[in-house]
């Protein structure tokens, strides 16, 4: 954790700061940009003072601990996010409470986040996960099966698809991650330029605080970063 105010202060900034260098090379602002601070395993207290210094996204990915924490949060100042993955008998504990789940990836899933939605007469945005790395006991949707899904999931009333998120494989280097990162902005591009009805593609979810600079270089518009800002998690 971090370890003190200081600390945080200290990342955040830097991050901030990296963002919009990495924005800027390839000719975008850090306004273009979603920072989103994954805060797994974060006190709220700390994740508040994230908020305090102009943090203006957060994201969870367990529904337990996004519950327990969810009292303490200082939504006024923050939307918060599911970004993990999610298990159908859960949604309706979250539907209500998160401006986005980011981690959809099957029409079962797609059409219970509907069916809770409705039932509180709202439409809840989503974001479709891609295993970009077709890695086996990941969840995302294989690439290739991504129109199918995209094709059933158009139809489905309560929610609206506003983009991608993927979790690439581990990477040695920059290099090999960014062809990940770009295998991506080619299938959200090709996916938003076929203007789907019900289908928007404003938001790219990827990289994370080793990687999130190559990914806004590779066309992310949103970065989740964790460790980065608030140091290396204590696992359970
Ligand atoms: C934890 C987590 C992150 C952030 O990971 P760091 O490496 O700590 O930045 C991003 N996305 C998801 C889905 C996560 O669970």
């Amino acid at each position: 954790m971090a370890s003190s105010f200081n600390d945080l202060e200290y990342n955040y900034q830097h991050i901030c700061e990296r963002i919009a260098r990495a924005a800027e090379s390839v000719g975008k602002t850090a306004d273009d940009i979603t920072f989103l601070a994954a805060t797994k395993t974060v006190d709220p207290v700390i994740i508040n003072r994230a908020i305090g210094l102009g943090l203006r996204y957060i994201g969870e990915n367990r529904v337990q601990e996004l519950l327990s924490k969810y009292d303490q949060y200082d939504l006024d100042h923050a939307s918060l996010q599911f970004i993990g993955h999610l298990q159908t008998n859960k949604v309706r504990q979250i539907v209500g409470k998160v401006d986005l789940i980011q981690s959809v990836d099957s029409v079962k899933l797609a059409k219970e986040i509907s069916r809770c939605s409705e039932k509180q007469g709202i439409s809840t945005d989503i974001l479709l996960e891609v295993n970009i790395g077709r890695e086996e006991n990941k969840s995302g949707v294989m690439p290739e099966l991504l129109p199918e899904l995209l094709d059933e999931i158009r139809e489905i009333p309560a929610i609206r698809v506003r983009g991608l998120m993927a979790i690439p494989p581990i990477c040695e280097n920059a290099q090999e991650i960014c062809k990940f990162f770009d295998n991506m902005r080619h299938i959200f591009l090709d996916i938003k330029g076929k203007k789907i009805d019900n289908i928007s593609m404003d938001v790219l979810s990827m990289g994370m605080s080793d990687d999130y600079e190559e990914a806004i270089k590779c066309g992310a518009t949103m970065v989740r970063v964790g460790s980065a800002l608030f140091g290396k998690r204590n696992y359970l």
